[in-house]
């Protein structure tokens, strides 16, 4: 993928978008739009004015489904696993971004409706099927029942990500990216042994310093672009916000099973945040910061 087609994702529209935010957009013109009254909003903004030269965001931190899309055909049981959402990690997000006092942008709406981590054109955007799970209520779309869900979650979501982007930018000569997301502990039979995955592509700036504070902790396994790899390149935002900017970056996956109540999202939290703020006084990732 090019820094060139990834940008073409939003750019086109941006300004068309800002202006026609909650009325009508050219796309949606013809019809209802598809969230309503009940629905909460497709992101979540949590410490905008954060000091700290970084931007935390969750592409799959909530699993709200618009009203009007029902169940999508799934049981509240299957709705609820990690094929809907990032299990943990918005609790995980909420704690970080406090703490190190950093801004930090939640998508509200479950993968299924729409995946924030993935190219509007991606066959797997909006998927018929998630580990196995066949999604009754993905199948068939039309091209305005796709352009509503990227217009009113996809859109907005990482239009915010990307005015958080260009305050740092502006307030400040080097911000980092930090995206979050979490894994299932078994994949195809496999118990995965990590504890931390960082992944990443060609900028080796946050995630080496970042691996390396992190596997010094005592009884902390840390996978280097596992269980997946930034290298294949199917994931969307760090792509768009950050390595097509220039932008120092990680994106960070945490085991499901760590962080599926408080007290070890707390605990897991404690060890992220040790090794961030590492990161965060480290004068070869930060030249101008003391
Ligand atoms: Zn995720």
């Amino acid at each position: 993928m090019t820094d060139t087609s990834a940008s073409s994702m939003l750019e086109p529209n941006d300004g068309q978008l800002h202006e026609t935010h909650g009325e009508t957009t050219s796309l949606n013109r013809d019809s209802e739009p598809l969230l309503g009254r009940g629905d909460p909003p497709p992101f979540t903004l949590l410490n905008e004015n954060g000091q700290a030269p970084l931007v935390i965001f969750c592409d799959h931190a909530g699993r709200a489904i618009p009203r009007k899309l029902g169940n999508l055909g799934l049981t509240p049981g299957e709705l609820a696993q990690h094929i809907a959402w990032d299990i943990g990690i918005a609790n995980v997000a909420a704690i970080l971004a406090r703490n190190l006092d950093a801004p930090c942008v939640l998508s509200n709406y479950s993968r299924l409706v729409i995946d924030c981590n993935r190219r509007l054109d991606d066959p797997t955007s909006i998927a018929q099927e998630s580990d196995r799970i066949v999604v009754p209520g993905n199948r068939g779309l039309d091209g305005l029942a796709r352009a509503h869900r990227a217009e009113e979650i996809f859109k907005p979501y990482h239009f915010a990500v990307a005015d958080l982007i260009k305050k740092k930018r502006e307030a400040g000569p080097v911000t980092a990216i930090l995206s979050l997301h979490s894994f299932t502990p078994v994949m195809n039979g496999f118990k995965r042994p990590w504890h931390f995955g960082v992944l990443w592509n060609r900028d080796a700036r946050l995630p080496i310093p970042l691996m390396q504070r992190l596997a010094q902790l005592p009884h902390v396994v840390v996978g280097d672009n596992e269980p997946y790899s930034g290298r294949d390149e199917h994931g969307f935002s760090i792509i768009y916000h950050a390595e097509a900017q220039g932008l120092p970056h990680a994106l960070i996956e945490i085991r499901q099973d760590l962080i599926s109540d408080e007290a070890g999202v707390n605990r897991w939290t404690a060890k992220l945040e040790t090794a961030v703020k590492g990161l965060l006084i480290d004068p070869t990732i930060f030249p101008q910061r003391k």
